[in-house]
């Protein structure tokens, strides 16, 4: 056992001081590479809630009131604070969750400060319509909600804390976050650079704690106008059904069970490193966008499911702090069990295991790191799309390989979910490609790529992938309200 004093203790972030919960309370966050706790995060609760958001609400009517382009001179500075603190930031995510420095250091922290300089270079490009209807002047206006409540999940903690407050900010909205609590230690250390960067006090506030507790506390509080909240569809609706009960507007960014299809007539080297960058590599599968049903036309699919186990093979397993690992641990010990029980699932609903499949200090294949919650890149044949572990969303670094014998039937087997967040499509045709585009459900589609994300370009899914797209000129309008203005010269009866 690790001693507490040996711990760090990360505290919320309320009115610009970093404060313990008012209860006193803590969560242990575990390193996921080796199972052993060495850090400490609030347990907050409904009064911890309510401090941040008075706190929020405060702060709105100055941050409202501050120029577009104030706004966006400021939220640049608090880019050039993140920059200039990335390898630590980076190193704080990589120990907390098992994101590898590869996607940490090499994306999430850099591409987090580019996120937020794109939606600061929007904050003064928010305009309106004017509508033309003979006497009246109608013009349309669109205006911050004032407390935004924000809840991130585990997976990838840190890019989605830039992106999203820097989204509400640009639009004036002020911010309550609350972290996922197996991962919040990269974000509480994360809230040392508003000050850095003259963010006034209560702009932005995160309080710690778990999803029923602090989490339903922000959804539940009257002077939160808004939510946004990313993680599994399961979750996203009890949140959904929570705000209906006075009507909150809430955007959803939720789970997948995404296809990721590989055509007879695909050059199979570049389909076998895109696939295995969706599922394996990416995050160890713990991504929404994950490609975790591997459609294969049936003339190549032993020799494609060869040539990705050879690549499956490639990929160095270990500690996520080695800039060298390509993959990481399962961020948590719960997520971990679930893995696992997918893994036993398989094999008993019908699926054969083509490779992979080992767990813990198997997959570790190294002593000091027997302790973590490590997953093999594995991957399961099964018979057909029906199977459960072919519609659940595993979140992790399991795949399943599903024959077709048509374009057409890859297209219903891609469809056949309810999900709807991303596929791919592996082809050398521009027509199939075309085709491809078309029939697929799916809020992003990539051809001969997968996983490609950036801020400028939206994103957000169908069906019960999500409602509203984020990212992009369009995102930025998740964070702000439509009025509509009627004047009528000289008055109605002039
Ligand atoms: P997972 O199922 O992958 O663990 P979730 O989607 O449940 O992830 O969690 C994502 C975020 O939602 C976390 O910050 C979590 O604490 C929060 N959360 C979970 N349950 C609730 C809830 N009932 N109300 C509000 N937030 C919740």
């Amino acid at each position: 056992m690790t001693a507490p004093s040996a711990l760090t203790d990360y505290c919320n972030f309320i009115a610009g001081e970093f404060r313990p919960a008012r209860g006193g309370e803590w969560l242990d966050s575990v390193d996921p590479a080796t199972g052993r706790v060495w850090a400490r995060v609030p347990a907050s609760d409904a009064a911890d809630i309510d401090d941040a958001v008075a706190a929020a609400r405060h702060a709105f009517p100055g941050w409202r009131a501050t120029p577009p382009p104030q706004r966006a001179a400021l939220l640049h500075r608090w880019a050039e604070a993140v920059l200039a603190r990335t390898g630590e930031l980076a190193a704080i995510e990589s120990r907390d969750n098992g994101r590898v420095l590869k996607e940490t250091q090499g994306g999430d922290v850099p591409g987090g400060a580019m996120n937020i300089r794109y939606n600061a270079s929007l904050a003064d490009k928010i305009t309106g319509d004017t509508i033309h209807l003979g006497r009246s002047v109608n013009f349309t206006v669109h205006e911050p909600y004032g407390v935004a409540g924000v809840i991130i999940p585990w997976n990838a903690p840190l890019a989605m804390f830039f992106a999203k407050v820097s989204g509400a900010l640009a639009a004036g909205n002020t911010v309550v976050v609350k972290p996922a609590e197996q991962a919040a230690c990269s974000i509480l250390a994360a809230c040392e650079l508003f000050a850095a960067a003259d963010l006034p006090p209560g702009l932005v506030n995160v309080v710690c704690g778990t999803g029923p507790t602090a989490g339903a506390a922000l959804v539940d509080h009257p002077d939160v106008a808004k939510l946004h909240f990313t993680g599994s569809t399961d979750t996203g609706r009890r949140i959904v059904r929570r705000a209906s009960a006075d009507l909150k507007d809430v955007t959803l960014e939720l789970g997948g069970k995404s296809p990721n299809i590989v055509f007879d007539d695909a050059d199979l080297d570049a389909a076998a490193r895109g696939v295995a960058a969706g599922i394996y590599t990416g995050g160890a599968g713990q991504s929404c966008v994950a490609g975790s049903r591997i459609l294969i036309h049936d003339t190549v699919f032993d020799e494609f499911t060869e040539r990705l186990r050879g690549r499956a093979a490639a990929i160095r397993l270990g500690d996520p702090r080695d800039p060298a690992t390509d993959m990481g641990p399962i961020a948590f010990a719960g997520q971990y069990d679930r893995v696992r029980g997918y893994l036993e699932l398989g094999p008993q609903e019908g699926a054969k295991p083509l490779f992979g499949g080992r767990t813990g200090a198997d997959a570790a294949g190294r002593p000091a790191l027997a302790g973590g919650y490590w997953v093999e890149p594995t991957l399961l044949a099964a018979p057909d799309n029906g199977l459960r572990i072919c519609q659940e969303e595993i979140f992790g670094p399991v795949a399943v390989a599903i024959p077709f014998r048509s374009e057409g039937e890859a297209y219903a087997i891609a469809n056949d979910t309810r999900y709807g967040l991303a596929a791919g499509a592996w082809t050398r045709s521009l027509d199939r490609a075309h085709r491809a585009i078309a029939a697929l459900r799916a809020g992003t589609v990539w051809i001969n790529t997968y996983r490609r994300l950036h801020w400028a370009v939206p994103f957000g899914g169908h069906k019960q992938s999500g409602n509203y797209p984020a990212n992009g000129v369009r995102g930025l309008h998740e964070w702000l309200t439509l009025k509509a203005a009627w004047i009528e010269p000289g008055g109605e009866h002039g």
